[in-house]
């Protein structure tokens, strides 16, 4: 039995001491709320609480409206399944990118790190997942068909042009690799040519320090210099 703190009534039999929640209940479900997100535990969530309570009337309802507006407006591209305010991207949407090149990768997240090295002018192909056969996820659950109709179909793609070349853009891990064999196969019996991002060492890494599998893919992906 831990000893009763002093914060306990005085007299108060211990086993009778109500032990009720902490906190107000709306205070408590926000809390709730804020720990059911993902890498949010209980105490972050306190703190999360805490600040929307300290902060002023117009500040806690942008960030309500904020989470209803992502709600209610956002949706997929229609071609390339990225999250956009309208039908279409705003990269499907520009005239001035090579619709011919299309960067297949899991996530949106990983379009948007891709966007911010400014380094790639094609368009993309969102798969919204990866193949996972120990979790059930298959091709059916990816966007798998919507990719192979932009290839079979220039009329899906943006702007009506027909696509030249699809990258695969996939995580390097044992499912996204799985994927990428995966899309290859298909791809392969299509007019188009298929490519992977390149792999290996990382920029200001050292070669004692990297792993077999790194230095696999910097051997087998070397470039002329
Ligand atoms: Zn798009």
């Amino acid at each position: 039995m831990p000893p009763r703190g002093p914060s306990s009534p005085a007299g108060t039999p211990r086993d009778v001491v109500k032990r009720g929640p902490a906190y107000p209940r709306t205070v408590d479900a926000l809390i709730a709320q804020f720990a059911s997100l993902p890498g949010i535990g209980r105490r972050s969530a306190e703190r999360l609480a805490f600040h929307v309570l300290k902060s002023d009337g117009p500040t806690a309802e942008a960030l309500a409206n904020a989470i209803l507006d992502v709600k209610r407006h956002v949706r997929h591209c229609e071609v390339c399944w990225n999250l956009s305010d309208s039908s279409l991207c705003d990269v499907c949407a520009d005239e001035r990118r090579d619709r011919r090149t299309v960067l297949v990768v899991e996530q949106p997240r990983d379009l948007v790190a891709l966007e911010q090295t400014s380094m790639f002018r094609g368009i993309y192909h969102v798969l919204m997942g990866r193949l996972s056969p120990l979790d059930g996820i298959g091709a059916g659950d990816l966007t798998v068909a919507g990719l192979v109709e932009r290839i079979d179909n220039p009329g899906k793609n943006a702007g009506g042009e027909p696509v030249a070349e699809v990258i695969l853009g996939l995580n390097p891990t044992i499912e996204g690799d799985g994927t990428a064999m995966y899309l290859s196969d298909i791809l392969k019996e299509r007019q188009v040519k298929v490519t992977r991002l390149a792999r290996g060492l990382p920029t200001g890494s050292q070669l004692e320090y990297a792993n077999k599998a790194v230095l696999t893919d910097a051997i087998q992906s070397r470039q002329t210099f």
